[in-house]
């Protein structure tokens, strides 16, 4: 830390993201990004706007947005784009949080949760999950503060039911709730019809995981008007032009191509059931995750050894050094040729 630093960020901590080594060809089972290219829409759209990157970006993303409403059935100021889902959910806790509004959320879950209530002061409240890592739905009613619940959760790939999501809201009538649904694609209800219902529910995403576009760095946000306005506030007083212009043409791109990304969502959620039942065989123990990754651990086999072992092999997934994690690792799931390869490669480690 330099002299200059402020002192309000001192005590910061910042997020750890998983590891990008440089070294070999791994196999990246630790990030969650998807096996498969982006849609062939979407890079010839960012191709071609790449022509146009002397001129700023469109802060209001319309083409985007118009495109995105016939999609998702919302109306346009019922959605906010921003860059990747992160900063949404930043804005969230610029927009939504305060001395008396403090954040809360699980225990155990997306690990910026923390950082960005650090990051702008505002005081956090972290509710337990139960022993099997669920979600009590009833510690979060009338929370007396803003609450922040990935659904599925991360990372444990547990999701709660679009009824369960309602009774959250309905019961913090004074309180936003918003529901983070960066892996809502791959098998869990979503809970963004409810956005009609409730003027204190907002619901992001994100491009990056059944996209296919984590380094596009693009995200959203949807919720009634009046709480997109407020994030917008925010948006316009740090970076009106906080997505790009290739980014925004990818999204547009992308969208225009569902059918690529239902099918691979699809076959995620199949390779995710092929990957669970041969780790089942191999002695693992699991949630029951509905997220494009698994949470897994060995009775016989330590979570800080597997992630060591196999990186030695080439493949990469992501242990959590937090001791309620410790025992348990996070694996990405890829393509059925890479869970092969991972189950192949824990095979030989356990000696089987
Ligand atoms: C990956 C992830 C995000 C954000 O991803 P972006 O790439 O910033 O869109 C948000 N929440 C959870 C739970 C995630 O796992």
């Amino acid at each position: 830390m330099s002299r200059f630093f402020s002192s309000k960020y001192s005590n910061l901590v910042p997020y750890t993201p998983g590891e990008q080594p440089k070294d070999m060809k791994y196999i990246k089972l630790n990030t969650n990004e998807s096996p498969f290219p982006p849609s062939e829409k979407a890079i010839a759209a960012a191709l071609e706007e790449a022509k146009k990157l002397q001129l700023y970006s469109d802060p209001d993303c319309t083409d985007l947005v118009k495109e995105f409403c016939e999609v998702f059935g919302v109306e346009k100021d019922e959605v906010l784009f921003t860059n990747g889902s992160d900063e949404i959910l930043n804005f969230a806790f610029m927009a939504f949080c305060d001395d008396d509004t403090p954040a809360i959320f699980p225990e155990t879950t997306y690990g910026f949760y923390p950082v960005f209530a650090e990051l702008n002061h505002v005081p956090y409240k972290e509710i337990p999950l139960r022993e099997d890592f669920t979600i009590n739905i009833e510690d979060y009613f009338n929370a007396g503060g803003t609450v922040f619940i990935a659904n599925p959760n991360a990372p444990t790939g547990i999701a709660l039911t679009l009824e369960e999501v309602r009774a959250i809201v309905e019961n913090n009538p004074d309180n936003i709730v918003v529901i983070d649904e960066a892996y809502v694609d791959f098998g869990t209800e979503s809970s963004v019809p409810l956005v009609k219902e409730y003027d204190n529910l907002v619901v992001t995403q994100t491009f990056s995981k059944s996209r296919s576009l984590a380094g596009a760095r693009l995200g959203f946000g949807i919720a009634k008007k009046e709480l997109i306005q407020d994030m917008n506030t925010i948006k316009y007083s740090t970076n009106p032009y906080n997505v790009n212009r290739m980014s925004m043409a990818a999204g547009l791109g992308c969208l225009k191509d569902e059918e690529y990304t239902k099918a691979n969502c699809q076959a995620i959620i199949e390779s995710r059931a092929f990957a669970m039942e041969e780790l089942k065989k191999l002695g693992f123990e699991m949630t029951d995750s509905k997220a494009n990754f698994i949470f897994v651990k060995h009775p016989e086999y330590s979570g800080a050894k597997l992630q060591a072992e196999l990186k030695k092999k080439g493949i990469l997934i992501r242990h959590f050094s937090k001791p309620a994690l410790d025992e348990y690792n996070r694996i990405t799931v890829g393509t059925k040729e890479q869970m092969q390869a991972l189950i192949d490669a824990i095979a030989e480690l356990l000696g089987r």
